[in-house]
């Protein structure tokens, strides 16, 4: 059952014991007594036929009754129960229901009967009350138990442990000289920290190489976005300006044609003005007297109107000016 490599130990080991792994590893038969009932081959002396399982023939192991007072292994008869309904020796109707603890008497019986360590083969010559040989298996040196280091696969006894953990070739150790590896004992007479040290920080040199790439060709990639962006932003600008521009020239030819207007119409309302107030004059010249006064006096008889009308010329010109 156990195909793992057994390593016996020749010679007790009387070495210092950097710390009992042993104590707290649990003995590998342990998870293999699945298989309910002890074999009868370990008891010592006479065993009562009544405490014998009636389903695998070997001394009772957490032991259970039915009404008809046969005894089973409580593994046993939950195994059988699950194709009968009936008990294994007599065949009468038996439910699990139906199951009671052994008698008193009988379990202690049970209890006391003597029995060898199961690690017999191992080289135990411990016999013990089948009470207490749990207990004492548990902590027998001659308990086969993995070892501890992971991934070996050796079964070693408890006391062949520390031995084989000198010797284990997955035993492993931080590094001495304080590199930081976990060394395996195969692996420690080829362990150089320069070198170990020198391909950790080629890996670390690699990684950061990658980052930055990685960081230089997102910054890149923004940069172009938001350049793009600016180009797209300038162009519509520039479309926007000269819209500007267009409707501003046209804006001062308009102003250009209005004043010209302006300035047209002024120049007829002068015009106009003049004639009348030349009528006006006219008018009054003729009526006193018949005879025309000098020129130089008509002159400067008109001579306040005229500058008046100097003065209104003037005026509408520099309105056409501005
Ligand atoms: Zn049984
Ligand atoms: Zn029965
Ligand atoms: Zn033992
Ligand atoms: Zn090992
Ligand atoms: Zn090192």
């Amino acid at each position: 059952m156990l195909t793992a490599k057994i390593v016996s130990n020749p010679a007790e080991v009387n070495e210092a014991k950097p710390e009992d792994v042993s104590k707290i590893l649990i003995p590998v038969t342990h998870h293999l007594s699945n298989r309910m009932g002890y074999d009868l081959e370990r008891f010592v002396g006479y065993v009562n036929e009544g405490l014998l399982c009636c389903v695998c023939r070997d001394v009772l192991e957490d032991p259970l009754q039915a009404p008809c007072e046969h005894a089973f292994c409580s593994s046993c008869i939950h195994g059988w129960l699950v194709h009968h309904n009936t008990c294994p020796e007599d065949r009468l109707p038996l439910d699990i229901t139906h199951l009671r603890p052994l008698f008193r008497y009988m379990r202690n019986d049970l209890a006391r009967l003597q029995v060898r360590c199961v690690f017999r083969p191992q080289g135990c010559e411990v016999i013990c009350a089948l009470e207490s040989v749990h207990r004492h298996e548990q902590q027998c040196d001659y308990a086969l138990l993995n070892c501890s280091n992971a991934g070996c696969p050796v079964q070693v006894s408890r006391r062949s442990l520390e031995a084989h953990l000198c010797v284990c070739e997955y035993s492993s150790r931080v590094c001495a000289s304080g590199c930081g590896c976990t060394i395996l004992n195969t692996e420690e007479a080829q362990h150089n920290c320069v070198l170990e040290l020198r391909a950790e920080l080629d890996m670390l040199r690699a990684e950061l190489d990658c980052k930055v790439e990685e960081v230089r060709h997102e910054m890149e990639s923004r940069l172009d976005s938001q350049r793009r962006h600016m180009v797209q932003k300038e162009s519509l600008l520039r479309s926007e300006v000269d819209e500007l521009k267009g409707q501003l020239s046209r804006v001062m030819s308009d102003v250009r044609v209005l004043l010209g207007a302006e300035r047209v119409r002024r120049q007829e309302l002068e015009k106009v003005e003049l004639l009348e107030l030349l009528k006006k004059e006219g008018l009054r010249t003729a009526t006193p007297s018949e005879a025309a006064p000098p020129p130089a006096e008509v002159q400067r008889k008109l001579s306040p109107r005229s500058l008046a009308l100097d003065c209104i010329k003037r005026k509408n010109r520099e309105v056409t000016v501005i």
